[in-house]
């Protein structure tokens, strides 16, 4: 299941969202932000159609 949630990034504090699959418990990934183009982690605790936490964390 999956579920857009809107995220800050760590360098230009510019929102977007992103789409994360809620079937996963604890996942991280690495995305780029759509705007300046770094790359920032992802932790995301979630239960199937809900997030329990976001972070996002810079370098
Ligand atoms: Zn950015």
């Amino acid at each position: 299941m999956q579920v857009e949630e809107s995220i800050s990034c760590p360098y230009c504090g510019q929102e977007f969202g992103l789409v994360i699959d809620t079937s996963v418990g604890l996942q991280r990934f690495t995305t780029d932000c759509e705007v300046c183009c770094r790359p920032f982690e992802v932790v995301v605790e979630s239960e199937p159609g809900e997030i329990l936490s976001l972070d996002v964390l810079g370098n």
